[in-house]
């Protein structure tokens, strides 16, 4: 007889879902997690750094408050406030979430866990057994092999969140969702930011007509992003960072001067000393674990979801991932349909997308049509000043599928579930132009281009 029904490793989106959703199928569950409750999402990811944009972006108003009529004269910020709010948001939602483990019925160890077998965990030098066992360890910031990547001030998304004083410059490695999130908040705060970013493009995994306006934002706020970026090196001298880099376009080498360095080339798997070996389970060439659709790995009831398995690496796929693994092992089947999963970037103005992108689907060979909306012509969108953005969606040009939705605007990260819902519904495209969205609001964006995409847009 097994101790437990199932035991959980990682007490992130993924895990803590997992371990809930099973709870509330009566099963009998222990979560094990060495750090705090939340993972990466909680205490050093999302929440924080949201909470860090909040005060920013806020400042970024005051400041503009003019142009509205508003007079605000000498407004600063204090860094070490902004840091203590954002420590205090992180503390209010870890005791939410203790509380819902509690009140689940979950038990927690606050200890490493490894995997001693197919069904056996250690922890804390106990050996736990159970039917089934969840890896859900996360993913590390990967250091790049840089010269200098280990000097102080060279820091990953970690330190960020920790630092409780403003940095007076800063040069980012890599121009992908982490980076242009601290971008967009330092240049807020009018620091100076410069981002080096190794590809022809910053954020390439989304749409270029909803990336270019956070780079004119980033622009007039003084950023200077560098695409096409091969660092060299970091060294310190008196007291500041240096950053030696060339432009694929050139051979001089550049260097860039700044008080903190911000490493964001990606994220690794957790999976160093979790006992992959001893209980057989493969890894890629990666290091991530690869599972197959109901989440297993190849050792029967041993299962990974999250960023260790290294599909989408955002917190509410692994919440998602977290149900979907506790309700196969419960035998239910769920239809989570994970390529209506939207990824979203904080920056400002926002960006999100759901499903493919323009190119993506020209590639799948269909036939595709494509409405376009700018937010210029929105009447929401001039009221709040804010009107660089615009919406994209692409359909299937025979059947009307809705193939992806793309969206840059303040508040994109909200709008998206719109037609993240839309498409997870199977709605056509002439279903989500005939929806009414309410006037003056920003999400009449969505329904303009899809209105569009037929080709029955008045207001363009
Ligand atoms: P990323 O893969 O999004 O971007 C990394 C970028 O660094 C890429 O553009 C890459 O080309 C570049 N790069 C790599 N090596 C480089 C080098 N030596 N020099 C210059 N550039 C280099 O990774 P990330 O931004 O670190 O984020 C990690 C994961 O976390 C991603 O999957 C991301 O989606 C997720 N995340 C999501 C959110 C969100 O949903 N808002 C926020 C933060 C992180």
């Amino acid at each position: 007889m097994n101790d437990y029904d199932l035991i959980v490793l990682g007490g992130g989106p993924g895990g803590y879902m997992a371990a809930i959703r099973a709870a509330k199928r009566d099963k009998k569950t222990l979560l094990i997690e060495p750090g705090e409750l939340g993972g990466t999402c909680l205490n050093r990811g999302c929440v924080p750094v949201k909470a860090l944009l909040h005060s920013a972006a806020l400042y970024r108003d005051i400041l503009n408050a003019g142009r509205y009529g508003i007079n605000v004269d000498g407004a600063s910020y204090d860094y070490a406030t902004i840091a203590q709010r954002k420590d205090g948001v992180v503390r209010r939602m870890r005791g939410g979430l203790a509380s819902l483990i509690r009140s689940a019925g979950i038990s927690v160890l606050n200890a490493r866990g490894e995997l001693a077998g197919s069904n056996e965990v250690v922890a804390g030098g106990v050996t736990y057994a159970a039917n089934n066992i969840v890896l859900a360890t996360g993913a590390v910031p990967a250091i790049p092999n840089i010269p200098g990547a280990g000097v102080k001030n060279v820091l990953t998304s970690d330190g960020v969140i920790s630092l409780t004083s403003a940095p007076k410059s800063v040069v980012i490695v890599g121009g992908g969702v982490i980076g242009m999130e601290f971008a967009s908040l330092f240049a807020m705060l009018g620091i100076a930011v410069t981002v080096l970013e190794a590809l022809p493009d910053v954020l390439s995994g989304f749409d270029r007509d909803m990336v270019k306006p956070v780079e004119r934002s980033l622009a007039q706020n003084g950023a200077i992003i560098r695409a096409g970026a091969r660092v060299l090196s970091f060294t310190e001298a008196d007291g500041a960072l240096a950053t030696r880099y060339v432009l694929r376009d050139g051979q001089e080498e550049i260097t860039a001067s700044s008080d903190i360095v911000i490493l964001a080339v990606g994220r690794s798997p957790a999976t160093a000393g979790i006992g992959l070996e001893r209980a057989g389970v493969r890894t890629d060439e990666k290091g991530f674990i690869p599972v197959g659709d109901d989440f297993m790995t190849n050792v029967p009831g041993v299962y990974a979801v999250g960023d260790v398995i290294g599909r989408q690496q955002l917190a509410h796929a692994a919440m998602a991932q977290g149900a979907a693994v506790a309700d196969a092992i419960c035998g239910v089947r769920q239809n989570v349909k994970l390529h209506t999963i939207p990824s979203c970037v904080y920056t400002s103005p926002e960006i999100a997308m759901v499903g493919m992108t323009e190119r993506q689907a020209i590639e799948t060979g269909r036939n595709v049509k494509i409405g376009v909306f700018p937010a210029a012509a929105n009447a929401r969108s001039v009221i709040i000043g804010e009107s660089g953005g615009s919406a994209k969606i692409i359909a299937d040009a025979e059947t009307g599928e809705i193939l992806g939705a793309h969206i840059c605007a303040p508040g994109a990260t909200e709008l998206i579930a719109g037609p993240a819902a839309a498409m997870n519904a199977e709605a056509t495209v002439e279903e989500l132009a005939n929806t009414v969205h309410p006037h003056p609001t920003v999400s009449e964006i969505v329904m303009e281009a899809a209105l569009d995409a037929i080709g029955l847009c008045c207001h363009k």
